[in-house]
């Protein structure tokens, strides 16, 4: 069949080769085309990213240093805002530490704010931890050692004790460590009010004490706090500990940082492990603690870099956001001053090292994750790789130095043209890869559209050929009835047999037409799906016995042969009338497509869980090429005999929908010349 362009398909078509074909082919062009300049694009989009890169390293870098210059800022503000004395306990925030800046300094028209009691003249903190005991010390303990117990021990401080008080002559240093001595003794007694006692006299006689070494007051210190933490008086070591406070910030001299230090970590340590300690002063002991810490370290730091924070101070100099940095070795401090902060106010800041580089190498990390592929490396001053890598053989593009309080050097290197070639080649065949699917879509695509059109206008051009053979077959009975009817209404017929012949043929021509319309309107029944059909269970040799009865007769009188072998109860699950006319179908077709003499079998049996259902002819056969095809609607074999043949080619569109709505399965044999078989397999109920 051929099939014709109507005005409407060639829109469509036009519509298709302009709308999809032709863009698709241009683009298609379009991309191998740019798929060639891959290699210039890659190097031009690699300089491109470089820049881009450098950028927003640049960016991090000084976003994080602008970072840690607000956090200090902030911090100092709010040690400005603390009371600045330690001794208004209770009032003591947490302190605010900054990740990146070990100590920071708060200085008021050049004096310093905070650490507070270093604003008080200090002496450089001595070490204690190699000294040697001294003399008498050394010389106590040996009596100790030689002494046979702690009596003959206590005999002897006695008679020293008792010497000292009558002795003006005595040294002051011997009369302390008498009565040390005697302290521990009782201490080691247990006799604590002894104990107390005796310390409160080397604590209360400004004379004794001055000759103390500061590591010796210190011990003097914890000694009376633990006897009071041994008697339980929570309360009274509290105390102590803060007066013990009181002295140290307010003496006019401030030595030996380290020992202090010792004495108030235990101290308020075991304060802070008191478990009457309500949750208001433990708050307040936490940021004691804390602050006094932090002031004792920042005054070891000042003592240290003296000259560093001295000259800082004089230079006026700042850079225009207001820094100022200073660096000694390994030591960098920046100043900070107007406008950062106002009035007569600078904070110096001491950097920590390691934190500060790794704050700012986390930043640039996290922007050079995004931008892969990218040869670069950060160096510090040493020469060390903080970042990135040192290319063997690569030229260096661009070197700046990114840190303002360090010697950073931020290169980038060119890219290796043998890289660049693989990453677009890469690219390349991606795109080819991407070109080629789209273009097998569309040609896919335009095929399958094709098909899917040729076969609707082949679907009607079948509906149009059904409506003519269907409007010829339902005249030619109809032209026969009305030719006898009038015939014999006009008295023309006069002899009975005649009469009887014409209405037998009137009848006939009715049959015809009532089978013509019954299979019209079976196939419009199967096309509404089996909403209508009403399922029960029945016996498939009853119906195909009916069927067969009712047209053996045509087939008798066209001279053929039949056997049959119906086996009773077999029975299925299906609509009556549905399977009636698939079995009617059947036979029918292999009495039309078989001449005579010719044999029809027709056979329903049981087989495993099956209900078959066979008819097998010697007709004219069916062509392998069309055995395809006959299932379809309205579909017609193409040669003489059909032609010849009265048929809707409905039949066995129908038999298929029926088969596939009772979930049965079609098979058929057929050998042009040699005849056919239709067999159906239904699923068997009890
Ligand atoms: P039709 O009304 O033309 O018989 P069918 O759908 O029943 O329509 O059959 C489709 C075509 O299949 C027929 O035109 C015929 O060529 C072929 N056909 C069907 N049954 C047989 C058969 N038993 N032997 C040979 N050809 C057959």
């Amino acid at each position: 069949m051929s099939i014709k362009f109507s005005k409407n398909n060639f829109l469509f078509f036009a519509l298709f080769a302009g709308g999809i074909v032709l863009p698709t082919a241009i683009l298609s062009f379009l991309s191998f085309r740019n798929i060639q300049n891959e290699i210039f694009l890659a190097q031009k989009t690699f300089d491109e990213n470089r820049a881009s890169f450098q950028k927003e390293v640049e960016d991090a870098v000084h976003k994080e240093q602008e970072k840690i210059y607000q956090e200090t800022k902030a911090a100092s503000l709010f040690l400005y805002e603390q009371p600045r004395s330690l001794l208004e306990f209770g009032n003591a925030a947490a302190f605010k530490e900054v990740s990146g800046i070990e100590a920071i300094f708060l200085y008021n028209d050049n004096k310093l704010v905070y650490p507070d009691i270093s604003s008080r003249h200090f002496y450089k903190a001595a070490d204690f931890s190699n000294a040697k005991p001294s003399p008498v010390e050394m010389q106590l303990f040996l009596e100790e050692q030689s002494l046979k117990s702690d009596k003959a021990a206590e005999q002897v401080y006695l008679t020293r004790s008792f010497r000292m008080l009558h002795s003006p002559f005595e040294s002051t240093s011997d009369q302390v460590q008498n009565i040390l001595g005697m302290t521990r003794l009782a201490y080691k007694k247990g006799n604590y009010p002894e104990a107390l006692r005796l310390l409160r006299i080397l604590e209360q006689h400004p004379h004794l004490q001055g000759y103390l070494h500061a590591d010796i007051t210190r011990s003097v210190n914890l000694l009376h706090f633990e006897i009071l933490v041994k008697q339980k008086k929570h309360q009274e070591a509290e105390d102590y500990t803060l007066s013990v406070l009181t002295q140290f910030l307010q003496s006019d001299h401030i030595e030996n940082i380290s020992s202090a230090r010792f004495f108030f970590e235990e101290a308020f340590t075991q304060i802070l492990s008191f478990e009457d300690l309500s949750q208001e002063k433990r708050e307040a002991f936490w940021n004691l603690r804390s602050n006094f810490n932090h002031q004792l370290g920042y005054m070891d730091i000042l003592a240290k870099y003296r000259d560093m924070f001295s000259e800082l101070l004089e230079n006026e100099l700042t850079s225009k956001e207001g820094i100022l940095y200073s660096t000694d070795g390994p030591v960098t401090l920046f100043k900070m001053s107007y406008p950062q902060l106002s009035g007569n106010q600078i904070v110096i800041a001491k950097i920590d090292n390691d934190a500060y580089r790794n704050r700012i190498m986390d930043k640039v990390k996290s922007v050079a994750q995004s931008w892969k592929n990218i040869p670069f490396s950060i160096v510090d001053d040493n020469n060390s790789v903080l970042l990135g890598a040192i290319p063997d053989s690569a030229a260096v593009l661009s070197q700046t130095r990114i840190s303002d309080a360090f010697d950073w050097d931020f290169s980038l290197y060119e890219k290796d043209v043998k890289e660049i070639r693989k990453e677009s080649r890469q690219r390349m065949f991606l795109m080819y890869g991407l070109l080629s699917f789209s273009l097998i879509t569309v040609i896919l695509g335009s095929f399958l559209m094709l098909r899917f059109i040729t076969q609707e206008h082949k679907l009607l051009a079948m509906k149009a050929n059904f409506l003519s053979s269907v409007s010829h077959e339902l005249k030619t009975p109809l032209t026969s009835i009305k030719m006898f009817a009038e015939m014999m209404a006009r008295g023309r017929v006069q002899k009975t047999e005649k009469v009887q012949e014409y209405s037998g043929l009137i009848g006939k021509e009715a049959s015809r037409l009532e089978n013509l319309i019954g299979a019209i309107l079976n196939y419009t029944r199967m096309e509404h799906g089996t909403g209508a059909f009403k399922w029960e269970r029945l016996d498939f040799s009853i119906c195909a016995q009916k069927v067969f009865d009712a047209i053996e007769d045509i087939g008798v009188e066209k001279g053929l042969e039949f056997h049959t072998k119906f086996e009773p109860n077999v029975y299925v699950m299906g609509d009556y009338t549905a399977l009636y006319s698939l079995t009617q179908n059947l036979i029918e077709n292999a009495i039309k497509y078989t001449n005579a003499p010719g044999e029809i079998a027709v056979n329903v049996y049981s087989e495993d869980n099956h209900v078959v259902f066979s008819v097998a002819d010697t007709g004219v056969g069916i062509p392998i090429s069309e055995q395809k095809n006959i299932f379809n609607d309205f579909y017609r074999v193409g040669d003489e005999m059909t032609r010849s043949t009265k048929g809707s080619g409905l039949g066995l569109a129908i038999v298929k929908r029926v088969a596939e709505t009772h979930k049965a399965t079609i098979s058929l044999s057929s050998k042009p010349g040699k005849g056919s078989t239709f067999t159906i397999k239904f699923k068997k109920v009890d």
